[in-house]
């Protein structure tokens, strides 16, 4: 039987990557894409431009499975987009693997998307009535369709026509059958998107730690609202209307971002340190050392035991070499699953008091077994503290913890978790110590933190699923 190893972690939503008028841009969408993968690992595929139009290779999988040598040297163009994604809107399919190429009208276009349309299923209504025919049941689709209609008004007014007609979160790489490579983010800027340059030639990434791995040099973020169009003759900014507030997804600092990049104006790895700094503040609690289950909470551990003076240890072991998924045991062997990818050192845990830190709870199962395995070892007390409050809500931003049935802080109360993970005690980082940590004055209007109190910064059509647009 095959089992994933990773099922107590939200997944992340995509990453997407441009090039333009570099003469190995596939390659270089490769290598971005590469630094990218913790955002998805469902499918991978890369559009390149040439002058006989828009080359697409993809397939499901990771990177380094989806593309060989050939694959590459086949994608020749200067300017190409890539995308890894995991399905937040559309199964899980090639088909819905991006990026998207369409031709209209003798034109090509190819796009990627990260983020979640939460009026998808309405626009998607309205253009079928008006006789659009959907290849795919993802709502980045919608996107094409809508753009393709507004073409007559001519390429810019087409792209702001169409982006105050979508609600929701998106970060959009599109290429169109001229070269040109375009960066769109909503207007509320929910997701990471940025820009840089290598040797004299532009690239737009979901996140920085792309742009280092490719030699690029960071320019700047994409503005909430903003649309960037590249081609020869540089770079051109429109600013299409956007509301005072921003929301930018405070969850992209506590998990989903690399540490190492820098979004929405900070160091990710600092974030959270400070998070963790914020945590031991706010609920100390005496013990013997502080321990990650790694890698999640590992820096929020390390700000924690910056706050508190307490020993960091790595108490548990990671198996680096385990793979996504991996064969079970013929025999009934308790929690292999678990184990397999992490080990306690027992020696250092046996009789200790430990205070574990944790990114996020999210079901719940997995921190269980793992506790259940301390204790089994004799550590005399585990108390476990998580750098962001209770996940209570669902999100419709592009995570997948789409519906609230799946978040166990929504079934039970901190006391009753405590409980359920076999805790001496449980704390969560409050919302307004969170806000307090990223050390921006106006944070309550500059983030989006809806999955924490159910207030969302932009509204929903209703309960979306990743098949919402199936049966539709
Ligand atoms: Fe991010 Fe949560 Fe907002 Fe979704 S609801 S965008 S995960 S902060």
């Amino acid at each position: 039987m095959w089992q994933s190893t990773d099922e107590d972690k939200p997944r992340e939503a995509c990453g997407v990557f441009g090039v333009w008028g570099h003469e190995d841009a596939a390659r270089l969408c490769y290598f971005g894409l590469y630094a990218l993968q913790h955002r998805g690992q469902e499918s991978a595929g890369i559009a390149a431009h040439n002058d006989n139009g828009i080359l697409l290779h993809k397939g499901m999988g990771l990177v380094a499975d989806v593309f060989k040598p050939a694959d590459l040297d086949k994608l020749v163009g200067l300017s190409a987009i890539g995308q890894v994604r995991y399905s937040t809107t559309g199964q899980s399919s090639l088909t819905n693997a991006q990026p998207f190429v369409v031709r209209h009208r003798r034109h090509s276009y190819a796009l990627a998307h990260n983020g979640n349309l939460v009026n998808a299923l309405a626009l998607r209504e309205q253009l079928e009535k008006t006789g659009s025919i959907f290849q795919t049941t993802m709502d980045s689709e919608i996107f094409l369709h809508l753009f393709v209609k507004n073409l007559d008004l001519g390429l810019e007014s087409a792209l702001v026509k169409t982006v105050e007609s979508i609600k929701g979160a998106f970060s959009f790489v599109l290429l169109t059958s001229d070269g040109e490579l375009i960066g769109i983010k909503d207007p509320y800027g929910f997701r990471p998107l940025c820009l840089g340059r290598v040797n004299g030639h532009y690239v737009l990434a979901s996140e920085t730690c792309a742009l280092d791995l490719v030699e690029a040099q960071f320019i700047r973020e994409l503005e909430p609202g903003e649309i960037v169009i590249i081609n020869k003759n540089g770079i051109r900014s429109i600013q299409t209307p956007r509301p005072k507030r921003r929301a930018f997804c405070i969850f992209e600092y506590i998990y989903f971002a690399r540490p190492d990049s820098d979004i929405f104006g900070h160091n990710v790895y600092e974030m959270r340190k400070a998070m963790g700094r914020a945590l031991a503040a706010e609920m100390p609690v005496d013990a013997d050392m502080v321990m990650p289950f790694p890698d999640s909470g590992n820096y929020a551990a390390l700000g924690y035991c910056e706050e508190s003076k307490l020993p960091f240890e790595m108490g548990m072991i990671r198996n680096h070499y385990v793979g996504r998924t991996f064969i079970q045991p013929s025999q009934s062997m308790r929690d292999f699953g678990v184990r397999v990818k992490l080990n306690p050192v027992r020696k250092l845990l046996a009789g200790k008091r430990i205070i574990i830190v944790e990114d996020s709870i999210i079901r719940g199962t997995t921190a269980r077994t793992r506790i259940r395995a301390l204790r089994d070892l004799g550590v005399r007390e585990v108390h476990m503290r998580v750098s962001c409050p209770p996940h209570r809500h669902a999100c419709h931003y592009g995570i997948d913890f789409s519906t609230r049935g799946e978040l166990v802080a929504s079934k039970l109360s901190t006391e009753q978790l405590r409980s359920h993970l076999g805790l001496d005690s449980l704390h969560y980082l409050s919302l307004e110590g969170l806000l307090k940590a990223t050390g921006e004055p106006a944070a309550a209007d500059r983030f989006c933190y809806a999955c924490f109190n159910g207030c969302y910064p932009v509204e929903f059509d209703q309960e979306l699923s990743k098949d919402c647009l199936e049966k539709a």
